[in-house]
């Protein structure tokens, strides 16, 4: 036994010590770098995860709806008459349907085109094509829909292609536009909108039609995607507001983001709910810089591999 206490027989015990404090060294030194990665501090792992793991891009398809219709808001809008402003490219059939019961609705917008057009339900006037243009809807039985729940719509507008030009369309192809238009009522007192709109597709499929909301600048928010933005005065994304906006956002349905943006941000920057997927209202490429944001934290990514986060 020496003085100090300490043997050659010791030193490998020594030896093991040490290396289990450097170990342990390196362990907390991976831990600090990478704290908001495992959740510990910052805003946490769900963070980091969209950080490096982008929201999946759906596929859009483009169709052409050969209708337009609105509402006109300036006007007085009642029980004793709508106006509202139509187009069409098409010649073609329409309907106003007042009082329509939801389940009837559905029941007659289920069926084919033919189906839709002899409605017993369902009155139709021929039109020619023409540019957007006024129409007056009315009715002569005065509407009680009583207190909501309703079962039935205030008025239903059904503008369809003649049965004769539905031959050469593609199954994609939009053959009818049904809109649902709420009437303000001392009952129901929302204001009148068009609430709800339907296309159905030369293939029998009907599908609901729902708004973007286009953004040029942050704050300064438009309804409603028109052609006019996409060419003439390209709105700018409403992060770098250098960009032209490419991506709309799911589910919220703001189209609001670049391309470079969107990868860098979890949440929509307009109303903060999470992007759990985007898909493109341009037709661009993914630029480079895309690809490359990805693998700005390559650190990062071999942890998560490390805690088998995917
Ligand atoms: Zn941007
Ligand atoms: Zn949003």
């Amino acid at each position: 036994m020496g003085t100090s206490g300490l043997t050659l027989a010791d030193l490998p015990n020594i030896f093991i010590m040490i290396g289990a404090l450097v170990a342990l060294f390196v362990m907390l030194v991976i831990l600090l770098r990478n704290m908001e990665v495992i959740g510990i501090v910052g805003e946490g792992r769900e963070d980091a995860w969209s950080r490096t793991m982008p929201p999946p891009r759906l596929l859009m398809q483009r169709v052409h709806i050969p209708f337009t219709f609105k509402i006109q808001e300036n006007a007085p809008i009642g029980y004793s008459g709508v106006n509202c402003c139509v187009s069409s490219t098409v010649r073609y059939w329409h309907a106003s349907w007042w009082g329509a019961p939801v389940r009837e609705l559905h029941r007659t917008l289920w069926g084919s085109l033919a189906d839709i057009l002899s409605s017993s339900q369902l009155k139709f006037t021929k039109s020619g094509p023409h540019d957007e243009g006024p129409m007056r809807l009315s009715t002569v039985e005065p509407l009680q829909l009583g207190p909501p729940p309703r079962t039935c719509y205030p008025l239903v507008v059904i503008l369809a292609r003649d049965l004769k030009d539905i031959g050469e369309l593609r199954p994609d192809d939009t053959v009818a536009l049904v809109s649902v238009v709420h009437i303000r009522d001392e009952q129901c007192p929302l204001p009148s909108a068009v609430i709800a709109q339907y296309l159905k597709q030369a293939n029998g499929h009907l599908s609901c039609l729902k708004q973007l909301y286009v953004t040029g600048e942050c704050g300064e928010e438009t309804e409603g995607y028109t052609e006019g933005s996409e060419h003439g005065d390209v709105a700018l994304c409403c992060v770098c507001a250098a960009q032209p906006l490419s991506r709309a956002l799911l589910p919220c349905r703001h189209a609001c983001l670049c391309a470079r943006c969107l990868p860098k941000l979890d949440k929509c920057p307009i109303c903060r709910s999470a992007i759990t997927s985007y898909f493109c209202i341009r037709n661009e490429e993914e630029p480079l810089s895309e690809l490359k944001q990805q693998q700005r934290f390559p650190f990062n990514r071999r942890l998560f591999n490390l805690f088998h986060y995917h």
